[in-house]
């Protein structure tokens, strides 16, 4: 397969492609955002997923760049001015992302090897489930080095498969195609992994993301230091917080509107011996109104519920719909109740959020402290310079 390496390692000796940017994009690139706009580049024909040189406005080096024909964000910063972009840099950018995991993360069953361009290596995303990995390139520039990316994985970490999860929408905006399809070896249906003690069945190709929530990893386990007593899981999907909680607990109600999900979240609670888990389908909004009413009380809740503000045009309607579940469980709460609340909406400010939860807070006359501020879990880095890679908050709150 042709791969898109520079001049320098293949061995021509033609010059990458160059774009140039307007002086706007130069003032981004060099503030250290990592992406730029076709806006804001001299237009360029160059081919989808090529990676280019770019200057500023009067020419001078900037880096250099995956170059994206189709999708909105034309140029991904890869390298500076003085580093060129090479095949030994994507290995060197793979070996320091897996040492870093080895290293806070040793013996960790499941979780993200490779986290895009916090690591480097814009639109990979890697993911172990044991023995197996699972794989999405979600830009044109990493579709380019595929090849030279599994062999390294190959090489480096002998997984027993490799499965590309590429039914990722954002390739559509990409130009590339959507699809499941094993890389390398025979991906099995599903894979057990354990996760601090729990076993779960994590079904590789119909599974969100890529199986689990991954970015949820260490939040279960640090919210279930904090749950007793008699708990409600909303948006349970598979039963990670519920599952991690119910040993100390008295008994778990988990809430999802996915069939699939509760029936896995059954069979994982089976699996692990745990018989006081409930799982209920049902709309968790309609579900809280109703416990609510019928005062139905809880001492520790968990809302994880999906992005409601995928764009910042959706912020009013999801700033409503945050408010409205936050406060209906907060009026479910027992004294001195615990209540884990999370947002995976990029484009909702943690500062938004927690004035989001004053005023659930305000209405439900409840007064709550913020006893931890959470992120997403340490195997997914927050890039500094793009905003956009820190999404997932995950507050725990105590409620009087
Ligand atoms: N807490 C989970 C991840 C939750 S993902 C974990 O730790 O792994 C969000 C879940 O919300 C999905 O399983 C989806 O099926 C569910 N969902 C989305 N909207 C819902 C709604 N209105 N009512 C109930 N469940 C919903």
């Amino acid at each position: 397969m042709a791969v898109n390496v520079p001049a320098e390692t293949s061995g021509r000796t033609t010059a990458p492609g160059e774009v140039t940017l307007t002086r706007k994009g130069a003032a981004r690139w060099r503030g250290g955002h990592p992406w730029i706009f076709r806006d804001d580049l001299v237009p360029a024909d160059l081919p989808n997923g090529e990676i280019v040189a770019v200057r500023g406005p009067g020419g001078d080096p900037l880096g250099r760049a995956f170059y994206g024909s189709v999708s909105k964000i034309a140029l991904r910063r890869l390298t500076g001015p003085k580093v060129s972009f090479d095949a030994a840099l994507v290995r060197e950018r793979l070996d320091a992302a897996i040492d870093y995991r080895e290293t806070i993360a040793p013996g960790v069953a499941a979780l993200r090897l490779v986290s895009s361009d916090a690591d480097g290596l814009p639109g990979l995303i890697v993911d172990r489930y044991g023995e197996h990995l699972v794989l999405q390139a979600l830009t044109a520039g990493i579709e380019r080095l595929l090849e030279p990316v599994l062999d390294h994985l190959t090489r480096r970490l002998s997984p027993a498969s490799i499965l590309a999860r590429h039914d990722a929408g954002v390739r559509r905006l990409e130009g590339l195609t959507e699809e499941i399809r094993p890389l390398r070896g025979e991906p099995p249906e599903s894979v057990e992994i354990e996760d601090a003690g729990i076993v779960f069945l994590v079904d590789l190709r119909a599974g969100q993301k890529t199986g689990l929530f991954l970015d949820q990893r260490e939040n279960r386990a640090a919210a279930a230091g904090y749950l007793r007593g008699r708990l409600l899981d909303a948006f349970c999907y598979d039963g990670g917080f519920a599952l991690h909680a119910a040993r100390r607990s008295e008994s778990v109600e988990a809430v999802d509107a996915s069939e699939s999900a509760l029936a896995r979240a059954t069979a994982n609670a089976a699996r692990n011996g745990i018989t006081n888990i409930a799982t209920v389908r049902a709309n968790v909004f309609d579900h809280l109104s109703e416990a609510d009413r019928s005062r139905r009380r809880f001492d520790g809740i968990v809302l994880d519920p999906p992005a409601f503000a995928k764009s910042r045009k959706d912020i009013d309607a999801a700033a409503r719909a945050y408010k409205e579940i936050n406060l209906r469980a907060m009026r479910c709460l027992t004294r001195g109740g615990v209540l884990v609340t999370c947002s995976c909406s990029y484009n909702l400010h943690e500062d938004e959020f927690v004035e989001i939860l004053a005023a659930a807070a305000a209405d439900a006359g409840r007064r709550a402290v913020i006893v931890e501020k959470r992120s997403q879990a340490r195997d997914h880095p927050v890039l500094l310079g793009l905003p956009e890679s820190h999404y997932l908050k995950c507050l725990i709150l105590r409620v009087d």
